[in-house]
């Protein structure tokens, strides 16, 4: 007979959403928890893996900051290059903004995290399907026949989970990226790159550490027309933009490819039994594609709603509304504001914002829209 494991929380992938609910779950003292992944860890994943300050806000929140931010590289500026092809420096001085933490660092680390908390990981384990009954989730299977029964499942399975997830509509924007040993760069900085042949998106260069670095772009697929080959992008990208640093350079393994799915609107994020987190939710920014917060701050809210119905005793549709309403209230603004410069970065206003922040005004306040965006 197969085995089987029984929890009070079963939450499918150990990606940030996964990992951080199952932490936080502990910290609100729920331990029956059962945490699966088709992979063990710690494993790669395709990421330019750039943290937020609010990020940042929630790793302290979890407890796991200091770990984080032993392994991480500090950035206090950015580069920022126009379509126009005018460039700003915007350095915060000693402040920290923002950091860069390897995924494999940064998911291992959160994955620690939750174990402490009480958490049970099973890796090697592929869902497969949910179990349902009563018009209830009760749990999942995997492709093994192993499966997981709980009063609560989670869905935390990133952009290529199928199981689970809800079918409304989702938006693609696709993205390629390499690593790079010895190539010169400014210190502590990060570099966004504006480019016509990518917008309404943008290619990037992620200090990892003293000596490598990471380097993408995202774009997207225009609709009805032919598909844009994203080796030959990227080169024609690299060439352009990086051709004379790379030079100097390393590459490190080989160019990766992944898709970020995204929605401007969060809906049917849950069911009776299920609570659906991060990019499984199509929660990731439309125009920055980050990810890694949304992810972990759902993940907490999701495990808020849990403890709400499974400790506190609340109806559990007016506690799983909360979390769709607390969700709403922690992205939807800065999503519409991506739809909006979304468009911006098709005309030359972010020439002329950026030929404005010569003036020391300009500079605070566009700094400031870029961080909360
Ligand atoms: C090229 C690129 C660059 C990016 N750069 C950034 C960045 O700099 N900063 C940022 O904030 N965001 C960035 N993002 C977005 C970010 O990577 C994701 O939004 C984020 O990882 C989402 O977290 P998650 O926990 O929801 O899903 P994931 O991190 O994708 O984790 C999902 C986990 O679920 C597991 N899983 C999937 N299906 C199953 C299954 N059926 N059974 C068991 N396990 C399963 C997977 O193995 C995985 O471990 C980038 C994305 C890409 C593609």
């Amino acid at each position: 007979m197969s085995e089987r494991y029984d929890a009070d929380v079963a939450i499918i992938g150990a990606g940030p959403a996964g990992t951080a609910a199952a932490a936080h779950l502990g910290q609100l003292g729920i331990d029956r928890v059962v945490l699966v992944d088709r992979h063990d860890f710690p494993r790669h994943k395709t990421c330019g893996s750039g943290i937020s300050p609010r990020g940042i806000d929630v790793l302290k929140e979890l407890g796991v900051w200091e770990a984080v931010s032993a392994e991480s590289y500090r950035i206090n500026a950015l580069r920022l290059v126009t379509p126009g092809g005018r460039e700003s420096f915007q350095s915060a001085g000693d402040a920290l903004e923002a950091v860069i933490c390897q995924r494999r660092t940064l998911d291992h680390l959160l994955l620690k995290r939750a174990l402490e908390g009480g958490t049970t990981f099973l890796p090697y384990f592929h869902a497969d399907h949910l179990i349902e009954a009563n018009g209830r989730v009760r749990g999942f299977v995997a492709r093994d026949g192993r499966e997981v029964r709980a009063r609560y499942t989670m869905v935390a399975g990133g952009t290529h989970c199928t199981v689970g997830v809800s079918n409304r509509p989702r938006k693609m924007i696709q993205a390629i990226m390499g690593w790079w040993r010895g190539v010169d760069f400014r210190p502590h900085t990060v570099e966004m790159i504006f480019d016509r042949m990518i917008a309404p998106y943008y290619g990037w260069l992620f200090p990892e550490s003293d000596e490598v670095v990471n380097i993408g772009i995202t774009y997207e697929d225009p609709e009805g027309a032919p598909r844009h080959k994203a080796r030959d992008l990227f080169q024609a990208f690299l060439d352009k933009h990086y051709g004379d640093r790379l030079q100097g350079g390393e590459q490190i393994g080989r160019w990766k490819g992944h898709p970020i799915a995204y929605s401007y609107r969060i809906d049917n994020v849950t069911s009776p039994g299920r609570i659906v987190i991060g990019e499984s939710a199509l929660l990731t920014h439309p125009a920055t594609a980050e990810g890694i917060y949304q992810g972990m701050r759902s993940g907490m809210l999701g495990a808020e709603a849990v403890k709400a119905t499974m400790l506190d005793g609340e109806d559990e549709a007016k506690a799983f509304a909360r979390y769709e309403q607390r969700i709403k209230r922690a992205f939807l603004l800065s999503f519409w504001g991506g739809a909006l410069f979304r468009k911006v970065v098709k005309t030359p206003a972010l020439d002329w914002l950026v030929a404005a922040s010569e003036q020391p005004i300009v500079a605070s306040v566009s700094a400031k829209l870029m961080a909360l965006m």
